[in-house]
């Protein structure tokens, strides 16, 4: 018998990139009787439908009881993680040197250390799309028969110039490249002055490899998203299996959470809404992501097909500037091996709940969305209620740093908002630390906010 959170495991290590998210996360919307709303002309209570936006984020909704202008339950998490994207032109070989190395040249996304991403197995995820529209999936590294990839670093011992260097220079953003491949062209090991090498033979060689099993040539690079994620499944951590490790928990662990206890919730008085955002990472930018219409949109389709008693417009405005929301992102774990970083007081725990933070931002709450009193008090009385453990917190301490999450642009609604998830470890790290009560503590507290009033 499977736990939650064996589940939970299984999901995140099937599902590493936004795009496959969003995929796993329609097939178990789909068996929960969620249609796409593309395909229903009128909606009324108790439908279930979802937008899915060009395959990299998904808001779903089960209408409630009543007017939807009364606003909805929102539980916003996002499905983009720190990783390293391929460039346009990724492919190319190391000729000067006649290696016969073949590297995939990279651009990271998000905030990463870099120097976390070397000596590392890494797996590449994406897709190629090719100019007669057909779409190839490209997935290498996770299956046990594949091979993965990996960024190559110096070896300690003749690493004293490297070593001098400050950590943010210590690995360039143009060096890491992942070793694709390598075709040395040993030929004569008897006469080391004749010249095997032919240069271009290795990087023809992989390229060949992404013609036989892809069908895709060197140019349809141009139109790919490919994504180097850490290699390998997420683990249970540590003796008694209290903690959790696996790549992009920030925050897929809010994210499969708030899916779940959507998935589970019944028909409510308001409308529920789950929203799995991609661009996070970036600053929510593009299509995607919540500095978008994205969301506005999506509700005015659900609108278009309800009975409605103001104009539509207005009840879209209504529907935003009335509803409840929990942007269900991560917060950072009090890390005891660096306690002068965090005001201890107002720090998350590991094990201790899910984390309310009031604001978030950075010098003197830049950029913060600073939920309501009135709102927090709300959602407080809920969870004791429903027997929800929680903590209060901030990032760290003040002027330590920051940054942000989607509440800010929800809050441009006129919604009420509140940043609600899981404290985590090391994160953005290749490999993130969770609790597994907190998770738990998570999914009760979502599956309580749907049922609001
Ligand atoms: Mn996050
Ligand atoms: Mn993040």
């Amino acid at each position: 018998m499977k736990t939650f959170i064996d589940n939970y495991i299984d999901f995140i290590s099937d599902n590493k990139t936004e795009r496959r998210c969003t995929e796993a996360s329609i097939r178990l919307a789909e068996a929960k009787g969620y249609r796409n709303i593309e395909s229903c002309t009128s909606l009324k209570a108790g439908d279930k439908v979802y937008v899915n936006k060009m395959d990299k984020s998904l808001i779903l909704f089960n209408i409630g009881k009543d007017d939807i202008s009364r606003g909805m339950n929102i539980l916003g998490a996002h499905i983009d993680s720190p990783r390293l994207d391929a460039k346009q032109r990724p492919v190319y070989e190391e000729k000067i040197y006649k290696t016969g190395i073949v590297y995939l040249n990279t651009h990271y996304y998000g905030g990463i250390k870099k120097y976390q991403w070397v000596a590392i197995p890494l797996a590449l995820d994406g897709v190629v799309v090719k100019t007669d529209g057909t779409r190839v999936n490209v997935a290498i590294g996770e299956d046990p028969g594949d091979p993965v990839f990996c960024i190559s670093d110096i070896l300690p011992h003749i690493a004293q110039e490297q070593m001098k260097k400050p950590a943010s220079e210590f690995i360039e953003a143009e060096k890491l490249d992942a070793v694709l491949a390598c075709y040395p062209n040993v030929k004569d090991y008897k006469d080391p002055e004749k010249d095997a090498y032919k240069a271009g033979d290795g990087k023809e060689k992989v390229l060949k490899f992404f013609e036989e099993k892809y069908g895709i040539g060197e140019e349809d690079f141009a139109s790919a998203e490919l994504e180097l994620v850490p290699a390998g499944r997420a683990r249970y951590l540590g003796i008694g299996k209290t903690l959790v490790v696996g790549y992009g928990q920030d925050d897929r662990v809010c994210a499969y959470t708030s899916l779940i206890a959507m998935l589970e919730g019944k028909t409510e008085s308001r409308t529920s809404c789950c929203i799995l955002a991609d661009k996070e990472e970036i600053g929510s930018a593009g299509a995607t992501g919540m500095n978008s219409h994205l969301l506005d949109n999506a509700v005015a389709e659900v609108v278009a097909r309800l009975d409605v008693k103001v104009n539509p417009e207005l009840a879209v405005r209504r529907a935003l500037a009335n509803s409840y929301m929990l942007s269900s992102d991560v917060n950072t774990a009090f890390d005891p091996l660096n306690p002068t970083l965090y005001d201890r007081y107002n720090s998350s725990y590991l094990g201790r709940g899910v984390v309310f933070n009031k604001y978030t931002g950075a010098r003197g709450k830049s950029g913060a969305s600073d939920a309501n009193p009135e709102f927090i008090a709300k959602v407080r009385g809920l969870l004791y209620d429903n027997d929800v453990h929680f903590q209060n917190a901030e990032l760290a301490k003040v002027d330590v740093g920051g940054g942000g999450t989607i509440a800010h642009y929800a809050a441009e609604y006129g919604m009420q908002v509140l940043d609600c998830g899981v404290s985590v470890l090391s994160m953005h790290a290749p490999w993130e630390i969770t609790s597994a009560y907190d998770i738990e503590q998570a999914y009760k507290c979502y599956k309580a906010f749907l049922q609001l009033d």
